[in-house]
């Protein structure tokens, strides 16, 4: 044929895959092209997309991701030339340049389920926040309240659902949909459908779907159970204790919102998620010896503040802002411009959740906590208390 039409035919790109489940051993059939034998690959990339023999798209995902962690490293280089960006520019920002590359194609391979574009997310979030790496995935998630990279593949994939639904029969596209549908087994649409009805619930059949589904409904849908999955998840981490004080919906907060300077968008990061210096959290890492002599992690309890030597005050969030005597000049500037907001101020774990969640509050809270972290340094580089500046 190819001879007849006088094509040429880039022979080294030509090779031969064999789609197939896992248990099916390859073929041994051989593929000539003319004189040549054409060999037997076990992915191949075409269009962009990897596909694998076994159409499991792991590599594909994985690939994408990575090109996506590179895009992310321009935003960081944006980041740091602009001295720190809002939220919105930010969220903008990563939505138009590492999004269209992390979820190519992912109206194909979304319907399945990977980690590798969540991991791209969180650390554009850490980046964001100012927090590092030991911080807990879900609070950071939980402050930003973007779409979960799961959330993002499965609106694609409802999004193509919709587009195949509303073509014409006469398309190729539309007929090979049709077909998959009769097969339902293991393919695109039977794993489609499988998200649909998580989203819609197990009682619905194709039927119901089969005039287009409102993506708009779908979002809201994908948003409750981002939601339901968080709420689950948070109460399992101790870390997260002050956090879980005061944070009880999944969604933006207000400091990352632009009148928050970037370090100062940090410190209360920190101070959030419970990965600041405090030694309730350092001293995740300090040993002690118990009663059979084994070395053993130091117990919450036991994490008394160093700084004001306490002998029964574990240095958590709490004491840091409300009790450490060490303090007692910044927490005064911090209590008069609390009530000269109106605001009555008093030692409490209310007050503390005000203190790192409502916008007035906000900047004198960062500016507590720049203030403090300062004297807490000299404190525990000289051992005495610094003066007050
Ligand atoms: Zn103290």
């Amino acid at each position: 044929m190819c001879a007849k039409w006088r094509l040429k035919l880039n022979t080294t790109k030509t090779k031969i895959i064999h789609f197939r489940n896992k248990k099916t051993p390859v073929t041994n059939e051989e593929f000539l092209f003319g004189e040549l034998k054409l060999e037997i690959v076990k992915i191949y990339k075409y269009l962009g997309i990897i596909f694998d023999e076994h159409l499991t798209f792991e590599e594909c995902a994985k690939t994408l991701s990575k090109a996506a962690g590179r895009k992310l490293g321009h935003l960081f280089v944006i980041n740091r030339k602009l001295e720190g960006i809002g939220y919105n520019t930010f969220t903008k920002l990563y939505e138009s340049r590492v999004d269209p590359v992390a979820f190519y194609a992912a109206t194909v391979w979304g319907t399945k389920n990977f980690k590798f574009h969540e991991t791209i997310q969180n650390r554009a979030i850490r980046m964001f926040l100012g927090v590092s790496k030991y911080t807990t995935n879900l609070a950071i998630q939980g402050d930003m309240g973007w779409p979960s990279t799961s959330n993002k593949m499965k609106t694609c994939v409802c999004r193509f659902w919709n587009r195949l639904i509303k073509l014409p029969t006469s398309r190729l596209t539309k007929q090979i949909f049709l077909n998959d549908l009769k097969v339902r087994k293991c393919t695109w649409s039977s794993q489609a459908l499988k998200i649909l009805k998580t989203l819609y619930g197990e009682d619905t059949t194709l039927n119901d779907f089969m005039e287009g589904i409102n993506l708009q409904q779908v979002k809201t849908k994908l948003n409750e159970l981002d939601e339901e999955n968080w709420k689950r998840e948070i109460v399992k981490f101790p870390k997260l204790r002050t956090y879980r004080l005061f944070k009880t919906k999944f969604g933006k907060e207000n400091y990352t919102q632009q009148f928050l300077s970037k370090n100062r968008r940090s410190l209360i990061a920190q101070m959030r998620t419970g990965t600041s210096n405090l030694r309730i959290e350092t001293g995740r890492y300090e040993r002690q010896r118990n009663q059979n002599g084994q070395l053993e992690i130091l117990p919450a309890e036991k994490r008394l503040c160093k700084i004001c030597e306490s002998i029964e005050k574990v240095e958590d969030e709490y004491h840091f802002i409300f009790e450490c005597e060490k303090y007692r000049s910044a927490r005064a500037i911090l209590a008069f411009n609390i009530e000269k907001l109106g605001k009555k101020y008093e030692k409490s774990t209310d007050l503390l959740g005000e203190l790192l969640t409502e916008k007035i509050l906000l900047k004198i809270m960062a500016d507590y906590i720049d203030y403090a972290m300062e004297m807490r340094k000299t404190i525990e580089k000289k051992g005495g208390e610094p003066l007050p500046p």
